[in-house]
């Protein structure tokens, strides 16, 4: 145990009630000592070696976790998952179906492919089964469990480079042999169709995490991105928390509303994610994490994964993102929405207003931010790729990894906690859930009735 997650520890359990990861660690004496103010948090350490050699030495031993890579909705986008041709050990010039209107499709070139994962040092990837939150429930459904056939069979064309897991035992073992432990990750409640007769079958499909929502509301939790509706989770969103927990399907509250987050904190029995967030006082966007949720976080033991999209790191982009939204209405609005204006219209204005150079550094921004609020034990990293138009400069694909890690080293973290954060805190989180669901598997299942 190092010193500041000794350190961590003790301060959690001194400050009352002990974080539900830590019940099962020995309790101090209960001596008087006192509660430190500020909360303990990371500081740097100095640096005695090249930050390179750091970065290389924490992801030999532990590989990237990356908690969301949009790569089968690219499938989807591009191919309409007619995958048997598809090269997924060079996606420079996957192309798009001819076609180029997919969902998420942003160019000829993917951000993902078996070459990349190996040169960023991705060990352990989740990979997102989302379906856009704009259909009706039955069709999502029914677009998951294709989205949860794509991916299976992609992986299974590329046996030696990757495998199909669904344990963290699994995900050590497939780690160490160099193959990509491929995890699967549900992103949105819409995929259930609010039954959680389905959400227990998904489970048994492989799916382990369950991000709340997408975009959108759902019928029983908040978006961040939606006008709030439910503030929070409904007592049906609830139970579908507590029956997440008692089957062992990680929480996920990227893209929920902050009054979600909060109600998930207050039902979860387990550490929760974030599998695709930043900080909210890094760059305030509704997406990310605000520092009072980041407090509840530490109680919870679970963590951040840290993303790369852009305009959810770097405030100076968001603003930017905005503006060229304003453009666009506005140049609809005078054109009467005639395509080819609009489009030169904004290639115009794209000229006087380029976009925002977005840094490694900012990334690091929000990874460091969350390390001091409430330490290196509850971050991880997750990209998005693929999940967005292009990521920051010098991490554009997911071979960028390496260069984040040297940049996270060059400001003090030691080898260890680039390991935490690298996939160390992944696994604990993993581990707990399977832990919980263990101890509770004679729990009976939350029962709702079918509709007539
Ligand atoms: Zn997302």
């Amino acid at each position: 145990m190092n010193r500041p997650f000794a350190a961590a520890l003790a301060a959690a359990l001194l400050c009352s009630p002990a974080p539900l990861w830590a019940q099962d660690a020995a309790a101090p004496a209960p001596v008087a000592a006192p509660v430190p103010t500020p909360p303990v948090g990371w500081q740097p350490h100095e640096l005695t070696t090249p930050p390179e050699e750091i970065a290389a030495a924490a992801l030999a031993a532990a590989p990237v976790w990356d908690g969301h890579n949009d790569v089968p909705i690219q499938l989807r986008g591009r191919f309409h998952n007619l995958i048997n041709s598809f090269d997924f050990t060079d996606t420079t010039h996957a192309g798009n179906d001819g076609k180029g209107t997919g969902d998420h499709v942003f160019g000829p070139s993917m951000h993902t492919d078996l070459a990349r994962l190996a040169r960023g040092h991705v060990g352990a990837q989740f990979w997102s089964v989302y379906v856009s939150a704009e259909q009706t429930e039955p069709e999502a459904v029914r677009a998951t469990l294709e989205q949860i056939d794509v991916l299976k069979r992609l992986v299974a064309r590329y046996p030696n480079r990757m495998k199909l897991v669904q344990s963290a035992d699994d995900v050590q073992a497939t780690m160490a042999e160099g193959r990509v432990a491929s995890l699967m990750g549900m992103e949105g409640g819409h995929s259930i169709g609010s039954s959680l007769g389905t959400l227990r079958q998904m489970y048994a499909l492989g799916v382990r995490y369950m991000t709340l929502t997408h975009t959108r509301n759902n019928p029983w939790a908040d978006s961040a991105t939606d006008k709030a509706e439910h503030d929070g989770l409904t007592d049906f969103g609830k139970d579908v928390v507590r029956e997440m927990n008692r089957i062992g399907m990680l929480v996920d509250l990227s893209h929920v509303s902050e009054a979600t987050m909060l109600d998930a904190l207050d039902v979860a029995k387990v550490p929760v994610i974030f599998s695709h967030s930043g900080a909210r006082s890094v760059n305030p966007h509704v997406r990310n994490v605000p520092d009072n949720v980041l407090d509840r976080l530490k109680a919870n033991g679970g963590i951040v994964m840290a993303i790369t999209l852009p305009a959810f790191v770097s405030e100076a982009r968001r603003q930017w993102g905005a503006r060229l939204a304003g453009e666009e209405a506005r140049l609809k609005t005078l054109s009467n929405e005639d395509k080819a204006q609009v489009d030169a219209g904004l290639e115009e204005w794209k000229r006087s207003n380029p976009e925002p150079v977005v840094t490694i550094g900012e990334v690091a921004d929000h990874i460091e931010h969350i390390a001091r609020r409430i330490g290196v034990e509850h971050i991880g990293i997750g990209g998005d790729y693929d999940g967005m138009p292009k990521g920051p400069e010098g991490m554009e694909d997911v071979s960028g990894y390496p260069e984040l890690f040297i940049e996270l080293a060059r400001r003090g973290f030691s080898q260890g906690e680039l390991e935490l954060i690298a996939s160390r805190n992944m696994m604990r989180v993993l581990r707990a859930a399977e832990d919980y669901a263990h101890a509770h598997s004679a729990d009976p299942p939350i029962e709702y009735p079918v509709p007539d």
